[in-house]
């Protein structure tokens, strides 16, 4: 109803493996949040490749679903998108030493500042003779980037005087939650209490922004309290849940990524057959085996165990050590009815696995599935229309 299913190795006869991305699944996560949020801005964060989905072909899905900001970690992320031909503002936010803040000024990047920046961005600005747009972060809990509570007021105070002297203007107040998928958990009240207190402490310095924004996914979906001018949101963007007691289904919104390669071989063999790397798995009964040409060098978790694996609409479970290159699947049955060259997904289209299903079997968050899907695996970009969203 949904996925027109698309039937890649008809539509790509070379087709071996690939992550195929499908933007209209992006445009309605955009549209579904940016409906939620109202009348909040939307800020799509495509930093990491757009989480594993080539980051100029969410960025344009994003901007046609009605996003109003990219966001990215680094400077450099957000040049690419600029070299590529995105307008819209983007805000990059992880800055180091080395980063060229002369070139995100002249490229119109927005710069998220924590502390140290802000001299130095200063300083470009002063050279380019070109004023520095900047969102001052605070720390309100996470811990990882953004000023104290202690430093703020200073940090405030020169960003004031250098907004006076022209070299920069404040457009943003922003902070990062901790436990925001975790919606019961009091530190989001605490930390939303905190972020307050920062906007009120930046008033009195004469610094008050038009974009006050706090929300990741989470947050964007179960804290309306959060949503300020703008939330910035990922995970749900690509069309996976947050939460670990909700699904993207129950949130409205569709996988983007669908992760497909086919059977590369199919094998009998008698009971005690060992499987892969360690022997860390031997069947106890005569059984059929299926190898599957995607491994770690893919992103396919090597500690995952028992991950499901959908055969021809089937779904089974791999056995034994993902390797670099390849992992397999016990069919369960001498007699299984699969072939190589039959159609496998890991997860994602039609397959009823989720990458939380895969993060589940590897100990880890659907973010960093998708996330890691390998450089060697070709994303196939795809658009299963917008024929649904009518309904
Ligand atoms: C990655 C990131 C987001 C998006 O988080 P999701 O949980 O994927 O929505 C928002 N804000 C910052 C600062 C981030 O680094």
């Amino acid at each position: 109803m949904s996925f027109t299913g698309a039937q890649p190795s008809a539509v790509h006869p070379g087709f071996e493996r690939a992550a195929i991305v499908d933007t209209a699944a992006i445009r309605h996560n955009v549209r579904t949040i940016a409906d939620y949020v109202r009348p909040a801005k939307v800020m799509v964060a495509v930093k990491a490749d757009g989480y594993g989905h080539g980051a100029l072909t969410t960025a344009q899905a994003a901007l046609e679903g009605g996003a109003d900001w990219l966001g990215t970690a680094h400077v450099t992320e957000a040049l690419s998108l600029r070299r590529a031909g995105i307008e819209a503002p983007i805000l990059a936010w992880l800055h180091t030493r080395g980063t060229n803040f002369a070139e995100a000024i002249e490229d119109h990047i927005d710069l998220g500042i924590s502390g140290w920046e802000l001299d130095e961005v200063a300083a470009a600005a002063s050279r380019l003779q070109t004023p520095a747009r900047v969102h001052l972060k605070i720390d309100t809990g996470l811990g990882r980037n953004g000023a104290t509570a202690a430093a703020w007021p200073e940090l405030t105070q020169r960003a004031y005087r250098y907004q006076e002297e022209g070299l920069i203007s404040v457009d943003g107040i922003f902070t990062h939650l901790a436990v925001a998928d975790e919606p019961d958990r009091r530190e989001t009240d605490e930390q939303l209490e905190a972020y307050r207190q920062a906007l009120a402490v930046a008033e009195e310095n004469g610094i008050v922004p038009d974009l006050r924004h706090v929300a990741n996914t989470p947050a964007a979906l179960s804290r309306p309290d959060a949503h300020f001018d703008m939330v910035r949101v990922g995970v749900g963007v690509y069309g996976e849940s947050p939460f670990a007691d909700r699904s993207a289904a129950d949130l409205g919104l569709k996988p983007a990524m669908e992760l497909r390669t086919t059977v590369a071989n199919v094998k009998r063999v008698p009971a005690g057959q060992g499987i892969s790397y360690g022997l860390t798995h031997r069947v106890d009964a005569p059984t059929a085996l299926a190898l599957i040409p995607l491994g770690y060098a893919d992103g396919i978790p090597r500690i995952a165990v028992h991950a499901p694996v959908s055969i021809n609409g089937h779904v089974y479970r791999s056995a034994g050590r993902v390797a670099m290159d390849q992992f397999v699947v016990d069919l369960g049955s001498e007699d299984a009815p699969v072939s190589v060259g039959d159609q496998v997904v890991l997860f994602g289209g039609e397959s009823g696995i989720s990458a939380a299903d895969w993060g589940e079997a590897a100990h880890t968050i659907n973010y960093e599935i998708i996330t890691r899907i390998g450089a060697r695996v070709p994303r196939i970009v795809t658009d299963s229309g917008d024929a649904t969203e009518a309904e």
